[in-house]
């Protein structure tokens, strides 16, 4: 079938929740990808950094078969050998106590917020129904009731009320505000380490640090959400490294299994993942065999390849060269590793447009809040790819106004 005819189906039988390019993806390979007509992209958006490892990484989709016809499924309420091992895995990965799995990104979030608050009322001490959980203008933590309560984006939450009270609102990358946000009642601060769908949105140098400082002084749980940041994505295995940050409670998703299938994660230590007890929490899919098995090939992989290593080097290489275009579009090219935002001026009349022809020359990318271009592309990508879709971007952005 045609893409158009794929296109029309889809828009046809399809809710309208998104509003994708229109190009319809075939098959995928490393940082390329192929749609139904045959015509090849570079893939630099990685599915929102689900795609650290590449589309299809031949040792994931390894697993995932041998995996996938040998036990997929048991539910917790038997145990299965794969969960043990991913367990052990990550925990010594990453230096934490304690790892409580769910599937989706969201997930993982909700479950941080319910940890945060039963740590609240069982050690700190808050009085029952009164916690409270400081978070950012600008966030993006998926789209949950719970977690478009506390969106700021009229866009994420409009039509969806009541919402879940608990939440406050600070601005993104002031310590000072945390600092005043918090009262004997708050359990947690809730932040991404960079604001990804805010727009590739970089705090200012020593903000996760005085974080980390201010939430210890007030014995409140640091909650980092490296679902988008976290595996490499910004040159370090997480984005809190760069400022040797550890926070209390570690939220992961996306790219824990390389894009190949719904896996993510809650780390943390004993005290505060400790006060789920059996039945207070749970997922029938949460901690699967098929899952743990392809997080445990996807940490893998990511690791002994050298991705964190080369998403440093490489996203280095393409900033620096993003920043020396020279277009009247441009206002701030910014990020970290290989988490890049190209920021536009007003008058470059929004973001959709250039991303529309750059798929036309065979670069995808998405924009984020209207007038920023986000270059996510996988971690094993090469110098000479980076020339190739600069090549195209550059044409692009020196479009001029009127199309
Ligand atoms: C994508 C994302 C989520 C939500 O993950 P889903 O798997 O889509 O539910 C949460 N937080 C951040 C920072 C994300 O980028």
């Amino acid at each position: 079938m045609k893409s158009r005819q794929l296109i029309e189906l889809e828009n046809r039988y399809g809710a309208h929740n998104y509003h994708p390019l229109d190009v319809v993806i075939h098959r995928g390979e490393g940082v390329w990808v192929e749609d139904v007509e045959g015509n090849r992209y570079l893939d630099c958006l990685s599915a929102y950094s689900a795609l650290n490892q590449g589309h299809c990484h031949p040792r994931i989709m390894e697993t995932l078969v041998t995996q996938a016809s040998t036990l997929t499924l048991t539910s917790r309420a038997f145990r299965n050998d794969q969960l043990p091992l991913f367990y052990q895995e990550i925990c010594e990965l990453t230096g934490y106590e304690m790892a409580l799995p769910m599937n989706t990104g969201a997930e993982a979030v909700e479950t941080a917020i319910k940890a945060a608050r039963k740590w609240g009322y069982t050690v700190k001490g808050v009085p029952d129904g009164q916690a409270e959980i400081v978070t950012c203008a600008g966030n993006f933590h998926g789209r949950t009731l719970t977690v478009v309560s506390f969106s700021t984006e009229p866009e994420y939450k409009a039509g969806f009320a009541p919402y879940t009270p608990g939440f406050v609102t600070i601005p993104y990358g002031d310590a000072d505000a945390l600092r005043a946000a918090i009262t004997p009642n708050t359990v947690a601060f809730l932040f991404e380490p960079i604001q990804g769908e805010g727009g590739v949105v970089v705090p200012p140098d020593g903000y996760l640090r005085a974080v980390r400082e201010i939430c210890a002084e007030h014995d409140v749980l640091t909650m980092a959400d490296e679902i988008q940041t976290g595996l490499g994505r910004t040159g370090r295995l997480f984005a809190c490294d760069h400022e040797d940050v550890k926070p209390d409670v570690m939220i992961l998703g996306k790219a824990l299994s390389g894009g190949a299938y719904p896996v993510s994660v809650v780390l943390s230590s004993r005290e505060v993942l400790g006060v789920f007890k059996p039945g207070d929490h749970g997922s029938t899919f949460g901690g699967n065999p098929l899952g743990c098995a392809v997080a445990r090939t996807a940490l893998k992989v990511l690791a002994e390849e050298g991705m964190v290593d080369n998403a440093a080097r490489m996203g280095e290489y393409f900033q620096e060269r993003l920043a020396e275009i020279n277009s009247p579009h441009i206002k701030e090219v910014r990020g970290k590793g290989l988490l890049i935002g190209v920021e536009l001026h007003l008058e470059a009349g929004g973001a959709r447009r250039f991303c529309e022809a750059l798929r036309a020359r065979g670069v995808l990318v998405k924009e984020t809040r209207t007038h920023v271009i986000r270059f996510a592309p996988p971690l094993i990508i090469t110098r000479e790819e980076i020339d190739w879709a600069l090549e195209r971007v550059q044409d692009v952005l020196i479009m001029p106004l009127s199309k």
